[in-house]
């Protein structure tokens, strides 16, 4: 289960891995918090115009990347808060798709870093443990049939504390096509530059590895 602030985040994040594991026969649900609707500088677009449009560009990202399913939450873009009904909501989620990996980003980033981001990290590291793990959490989820669930572990994208690489050389490809369906986010960067760029971070990422192009994340085991 990957749980994503905003439509694109994913796609920087964690796109080549999740491409590789759906290529192995893992199945994928990406969770998208808000609806991305403050995400332009172009004041042409309105934020109810851009909505859709975020939309559609997550559902084309995450088809090209073979993701089974898309979860929309439609939080309102720059409005998430560290709530229990946010967090509830996540709970939810994690008990009906049983995921064994749950992948979103690092809330622990210092200074600069989107509040969503953070706040999204945050509720998801809480819903995962100890939330969604116990039985007493939400008697009433327990009522309509969504029984704990354990996590195996997490991966945490954007972290400044990489101890895990992920392999992404045969699926940078996929990676790179998925982030370009996010035309309003990408769309005004030279498509060169785009691919450069990117190569770059991921060949920096994966120095030391015997492979050419990693994703770097924080990982933690939370049962094994
Ligand atoms: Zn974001």
């Amino acid at each position: 289960m990957i749980v994503t602030p905003h439509p694109d985040d994913a796609e920087f994040g964690a796109a080549g891995t999740v491409a590789r594991w759906t290529g192995e026969g893992v199945d994928v649900v990406y969770v998208v918090c808000t609806n991305g609707d403050k995400g332009t500088s172009n004041t042409n677009l309105t934020p109810e115009e851009l909505t859709p449009i975020r939309e559609e560009e997550q559902l084309a990202a995450a088809k090209l990347l073979g993701v089974k399913e898309v979860v929309f939450l439609h939080h309102p873009d720059q409005g998430l808060d560290d709530t229990p009904e946010f967090r509830k909501e996540i709970v939810r989620l994690i008990r009906i798709y049983k995921p064994e990996t749950v992948v979103t980003a690092d809330p622990y980033r210092r200074y600069v870093w989107h509040r969503d981001h953070r706040i999204t990290g945050q509720v998801t590291l809480d819903a995962v443990f100890p939330y969604a793990r116990d039985h007493y959490s939400y008697p009433d989820l327990i009522q309509e049939g969504l029984e704990p669930h354990k996590v195996r572990d997490m991966l945490f994208w954007a972290t400044e504390d990489v101890n895990y690489r992920s392999d992404i050389t045969k699926t940078f490809d996929r990676k790179l096509a998925a982030l370009r369906c996010h035309k309003t986010q990408v769309g005004q960067i030279p498509p060169g530059d785009l691919e450069e760029r990117l190569r770059g971070r991921c060949r920096m990422m994966a120095e030391g590895e015997e492979f050419e192009l990693a994703e770097g994340f924080h990982r933690v085991e939370i049962w094994q």
